[in-house]
């Protein structure tokens, strides 16, 4: 559904609000801006909680640190590591397969090509577009994760129910010069702030947010929305 269209300064406040808010860098998982842990945090990610994810990233490259290793590891093994994602028994099976995939056709290295990235088992835009943005420092697309999607959502700046609606309704309202960093501030937001139940009373962003404008404020009995305490 179409949103009218914020205007710049609005837009441009958010960016440099979330830029004060969020000062540090892509810090939720153990990526590390390699192509191949990105690659492989983001396939675990799907359909799952952060620190779920975190947990199985760290398992898993405890073991086994490079698409040749995973390629050869006994499946059950790959399956109890990653045990804390959602559908960990499909996850294990495509790391497996993108593995083998990586060794055999590319020499155990993560192409650089989008649509062969977008050509392997079980990634999507989304993925593809963590990974070139993080590992390969393009700046001309928007990831699309969960976070990104529920927070462009809440704050107005598009009305959308996918993902992937949404990062293209954001190719219209976001000026080209902050796409490459959306996703790594949204997601330190999601993460800390704007949760799944969230944080209004800390965020810098509720004069620009519809969601606070229109569902918590009206709903706000007179001194009752402070902080918790302790
Ligand atoms: S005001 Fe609330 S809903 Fe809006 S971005 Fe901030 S935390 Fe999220």
């Amino acid at each position: 559904m179409l949103v009218p269209k914020m205007p710049m300064r609005k837009l441009v406040r958010i960016i440099n609000t979330l830029r004060k808010m969020h000062p540090g860098k892509f810090h939720g998982t153990i990526v590390q801006y390699k192509p191949f842990p990105i690659l492989i945090g983001t396939i675990l990610s799907h359909q799952t909680q952060d620190p779920r994810t975190i947990e199985a990233e760290k398992r898993l490259f405890a073991v086994y640190k490079t698409p040749q290793q995973i390629a050869s590891a006994p499946l059950a093994r790959i399956k109890k590591l990653i045990k804390s994602v959602g559908i960990y028994n499909v996850k294990a099976k495509r790391l497996k397969q993108v593995c083998r995939i990586l060794v055999e056709k590319y020499g155990g290295k993560v192409p650089t090509d989008y649509e062969e990235i977008l050509a392997l088992p079980g990634v999507g835009r989304k993925t593809a577009n963590i990974l070139f943005t993080h590992a390969f420092g393009r700046k001309d697309l928007i990831a699309v994760d969960t976070h990104v999607h529920k927070i462009s959502n809440r704050l107005g700046l598009v009305n959308t129910k996918t993902p992937e609606q949404t990062e293209f309704a954001l190719y219209k309202v976001i000026p080209k010069r902050y796409w490459g960093e959306i996703n790594d501030l949204m997601v330190q937001h999601g993460q800390q702030i704007c949760t799944a139940k969230p944080k209004c009373y800390k965020c810098a962003l509720r004069p620009y947010c519809c969601y606070y404008q229109k569902v918590v404020k009206p709903k706000k009995i007179p001194g009752s929305f402070s902080p918790p305490k302790g």
